[in-house]
């Protein structure tokens, strides 16, 4: 989570004022404030890498575009493999988002449009997501206390496969849970129970988001580090694998995890943007580790992730014919929008889409393609154009969620 404190801010205090959040009668009591605020900031930490984020002036960016444009087009480079415009015929690779926030998506959703067209977080995902190739996505709960009734009722819809096709319109709906870094100083025996309970739920695959965040310091960094390695002795002794949150705690990340977690054990360093040479001495370390992609990759100010995939891109390559990279992809939504989608978007000029969401990930890969395909200078690009393609960079993240989180 790149903007994890007023993240969890707007989620908690909307959830605390409603018995029931997934109801159709939801109408949350967004705080206006907060929300320009967070996207302010969004704005100044990850300003576009391309300059077609415009001027976006105050009055800009408090109009949002349509609801209509959060329903995206086929990615054109996926266009010739479709037969059809939906993106879910063969030959379509399909994608899963390993790390969304789904409620907080939600409601950000209903606060830049009212009334908007989607009522719950179930017609939500159905009118984004069906269609678009999307299989799967692993929910995020990170807030302490748990929400209890809340993770339930979405976890429960979607244990039937009836229900998974009613409600969900075929997307397979899985979560971890654990306490963010922000949130350590309220993570005591309770807080563990509930989670302790979730792990137990058919549809939890993993513990997470937990870790450390020195950036921010919303808890005493002692808090964290006992905290992190608290919740890390749980899911290990479960055998749950682990979606880890770090920033600019290199030293202590890796010196606890090392410590702490067996070497073979799953691993994914969600949102990475840490340093290149943090992320190979990981990888190396950790071979069921895996470097999760949002599209903060796509960010002038975030250089480190896009450093990661060139390193990967440019070492080991086991079958030359068919690479890898130990990347699974994300959007740890709400609201890190691939800046590359708005050259797609050229009719809301340089509005910007208040959300962000599962079915643009497909820019994220055609972003990852590109940085993996090497800089324009080289003589080689054109060939290695070829090799790392939106398609192939789909194609990994899918197989690579599968050995992440079994999903
Ligand atoms: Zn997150």
């Amino acid at each position: 989570m790149f903007l994890g404190a007023a993240n969890i801010a707007l989620r908690l205090r909307s959830l605390s004022h409603f018995k029931n959040p997934l109801s159709r009668t939801l109408v949350p009591p967004y705080h206006a404030s907060l929300w320009y605020s967070t996207s302010a900031q969004n704005l100044k930490k990850g300003s576009p890498r391309t300059s077609i984020m415009g001027k976006n002036n105050k009055k800009s960016r408090s109009t949002p575009p349509g609801e209509e444009y959060l329903l995206l087009p086929t990615h054109p480079d996926l266009v010739s493999l479709s037969t059809s415009e939906s993106l879910t015929p063969n030959g379509i690779p399909t994608i899963v988002d390993t790390h969304t926030h789904l409620i907080s998506t939600f409601e950000a959703y209903r606060k830049a449009y009212k009334p908007g067209k989607f009522e719950n977080v179930w017609d939500f995902a159905r009118g984004l997501y069906d269609g678009r190739g999307i299989e799967a996505i692993v929910d995020v709960w990170c807030e302490a206390p748990v929400q209890k009734a809340v993770w339930k009722e979405l976890a429960d819809s979607a244990l039937s496969e009836e229900d998974r096709k009613t409600k969900w319109g075929g997307l397979e709906y899985w979560f971890v849970m654990g306490v963010h870094p922000h949130e350590a100083k309220l993570y005591d025996d309770q807080v563990e129970k509930d989670i302790l309970e979730a792990m137990s739920h058919p549809r939890c695959v993993g513990w997470g988001e937990i870790g450390l965040d020195y950036h921010y310091d919303n808890s005493p960094r002692e808090v964290q580090r006992e905290v992190f390695i608290r919740q890390l002795r749980q899911a290990v002794r479960l055998g749950k694998p682990l979606t880890i949150h770090t920033r600019e705690a290199e030293e202590d990340a890796e010196r606890i995890l090392k410590e702490e977690v067996p070497k073979d054990h799953r691993l994914h360093i969600h949102c990475f943007t840490d340093s290149p040479e943090w992320a190979a001495r990981m990888l190396d370390h950790f071979p069921n580790l895996y470097i999760g992609i949002t599209g903060v990759i796509t960010y002038s100010t975030n250089l480190n992730t896009s450093a990661v995939i060139q390193q990967m891109a440019n070492s080991t390559h086991p079958n030359p014919s068919d690479p890898s990279l130990r990347i699974v992809l994300e959007t740890d939504a709400p609201y890190m929008t691939p800046s590359n989608l708005y050259n797609f978007l050229t009719e809301i000029k340089s509005r910007r889409l208040p959300i962000c969401h599962t079915a643009m990930i497909p820019w994220t890969a055609e972003f990852v393609a590109n940085v993996a395909a090497g800089p324009e200078t080289e003589g080689d690009q054109k060939a290695s154009k070829e090799i790392w393609t939106t398609e192939r960079i789909l194609r990994i993240g899918r197989e690579n969620a599968k050995k992440m989180y079994g999903v």
